[in-house]
């Protein structure tokens, strides 16, 4: 495929061009000016705030032969490291699994000299997921590096990373990108594509990108392959169904004058849109806690979200109470992980707040006389059915935790996630049965996923999918990694395989299985994995009839789970 993304498209070529991160630019463009390089960085910071285009900006200037106007984009060097060719300046993606034994075998040759250019810069991204082997090869570099060598470690979790490499390089931290610095570098971006646009889309692509350059950039695209050559707020609405800052004041001036039955229309309008409920939970706790930074210091040059007014329509909030309503909230993002119902969990997660601005009206006697007579008995009784209806999605919850899943009948413990119910043996079996040159032809389409993430039968699956690793894939299976504990128990679950296999099946042409894990447990695995290969002992690979028939078995869960409840002989299936 000849398309080229947007974000690749308009990947900044100059230092000037970079959005946002000016203290970092500035810094790396005067150690290059004055030669001081280091011989290791550590580029930290969330995704899609420009760490790998920094990184390579970085390489082109020391390599440069312009030394003036480096990086010039013109001279061989700048252009083979814009096209990945340059065979000095070497990217390593330490999440894939491959990098294993690849990143020991490439710092072993760092003692070469560069082939072509000054510097040989290594480019290491996701560096926390390199193997504790590779870890240590890497630190023993780091502590005698070679004049010639640059490290470029890059990281979104900087916290796994090991202390001694951390103390031998120079830090730096990537912030996410203000919103203005965003929404002009779509305005830049559209207009260069000659799309005629509305502001206020453009404002909610930003709002939605939540500091991210990339994101801003997909988003765009995304919004764009939908909308054609005109792009309003309500296409952005259309596909990403987003609640705007009017709508969440709303719900937490709902919560804060103690009126359930306007709030309860509020959940109804907002989620009617079709919306994000984590993002939504997430972006509720950010409007309050900036309340409470508020509330405190009275600075409004704090406020991200927000403006003075609005912060102050939100200010009858005690900080205290606020506070007990972020920790609420966290409390019911982290329930969503084990929900198959967020809604629920949302509307009562929200209802539960109201307990704490009720106990605040009734203690200081403020205005809320006259709506509390009215309200509390609706409130009680919305309460009591949603303690209901708490009880039951749980009940349902810990049922489908319960469900066995092959391989792993041994432990079961309701509160388990689904993650951990696989066992090492099993992920070893499934690795071995991988095929690599398979895997690599697949990572290689995975980015036609993202074509379908507004599709109505393979939207939620294509989400799911998005930002997921590849571990392992054959025919029949596929193994896939992720950070986030929902993503994984969604991509598990018994009810979405059907749609996986036929989202695959669509996309790739062939029908894959998931079995989804956690980043840690797949580096674990793969541990486990060299273990057994350095012993001799790997198993052998499952066959594809056996696995197509654990398919077919996952369907049939309903079934097993009573069978396993009451005993496959007192169950009768009619
Ligand atoms: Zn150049």
């Amino acid at each position: 495929m000849t398309y080229k993304s947007l974000y690749r498209t308009y990947r900044p070529n100059s230092f000037e061009t970079v959005v946002g991160q000016r203290h970092i630019i500035q810094t790396l463009q005067n150690a290059i000016k004055q030669k001081k390089m280091s011989h290791a960085y550590l580029f930290c910071g969330p995704r899609g705030t420009g760490k790998t285009t920094v990184a390579k900006l970085l390489a082109k200037s020391v390599n440069c032969i312009n030394v003036e106007q480096a990086p010039c984009n013109q001279c061989e060097h700048c252009l083979t490291i814009q096209n990945g060719t340059h065979p000095d300046v070497i990217e390593i993606d330490a999440a894939s699994n491959n990098g294993v034994d690849e990143i020991r075998d490439l710092i072993e040759k760092v003692k070469y000299a560069p082939l072509q250019g000054k510097y040989k810069v290594y480019i290491v991204d996701e560096v926390h997921m390199l193997s504790q082997g590779a870890f240590n090869a890497l630190l023993k570099t780091l502590e005698e590096p070679p004049a010639h060598v640059i490290f470029i470690l890059a990281t979104t979790e900087p916290h796994k990373v090991l202390p001694t490499i951390i103390s031998r390089c120079q830090r730096y931290d990537f912030v996410r990108v203000n919103r203005f610095d965003i929404q002009m570098r779509i305005e830049e971006v559209l207009k260069a594509e000659k799309i005629e646009y509305e502001e206020e889309a453009v404002r909610l692509i930003s709002q939605l990108a939540d500091g991210g350059v990339r994101d801003a950039l997909s988003i765009l695209e995304q919004c764009i392959a939908y909308s054609g050559q005109k792009l309003n707020a309500q296409h952005v609405n259309d596909i990403y169904g987003i609640a705007t800052t009017q709508d969440k004041l709303k719900l937490l001036n709902a919560v804060i004058d103690n009126d359930v039955t306007v709030l309860m229309q509020e959940i109804d309008y907002v989620t009617g849109k079709n919306i994000d409920i984590r993002r939504l939970t997430n972006d509720l706790m950010e409007l309050l806690k900036e309340s409470v930074v508020y509330s405190f210091t009275k600075d409004k040059s704090l406020l991200n979200k927000l403006t003075e007014d609005e912060v102050k329509s939100l200010n009858r909030l005690s900080a205290p109470v606020g506070l007990k309503m972020i920790e609420d909230l966290m409390e019911t993002l982290e329930k969503y992980r084990s929900a198959s119902n967020l809604l629920s969990y949302f509307e009562i997660g929200l209802l539960k707040l109201i307990s704490h601005t009720v106990n605040k009206a009734e203690e200081s006697k403020v205005k809320f006389v006259d709506k509390s007579v009215e309200a509390k008995p609706i409130r009680e009784e919305v309460l009591a059915q949603a303690e209901h209806e708490l009880s039951f999605v749980e009940e349902q919850v810990r049922v489908e935790k319960v469900t066995p899943r092959p391989k792993e009948n041994k432990k079961k413990k309701p509160q388990i996630v689904q993650n951990d119910d696989m066992s090492l043996d099993f992920l070893v079996q499934l690795f071995v049965s991988g095929d690599k040159a398979k895997r690599i032809q697949i990572e290689h389409l995975w980015s036609n996923v993202q074509n379908y993430l507004s599709d109505l039968a393979y939207g939620k699956i294509a989400n799911l999918l998005m930002d997921i690793r590849l571990v392992a894939l054959n025919e029949g299976f596929m193994v896939l990694s992720h950070s986030e504990d929902y993503v994984v128990n969604e991509l598990n679950m018994d009810d979405n395989q059907v749609l996986i296999e036929d989202f695959t099946e669509r996309v790739f042409g062939l029908r894959m299985r998931a079995y989804a894990i956690l980043y840690a447990k797949s580096e674990e695995a793969m541990q486990y994995y060299m273990q057994l290969r350095n012993e001799n002992r790997l198993p052998d690979p499952i066959k594809f009839d056996k696995m197509e028939k654990t398919v077919e078995k996952k369907v049939d869960s309903v079934e097993k789970n009573l069978f396993d409840l009451f005993g496959q002989e007192n169950v009768e299936i009619i």
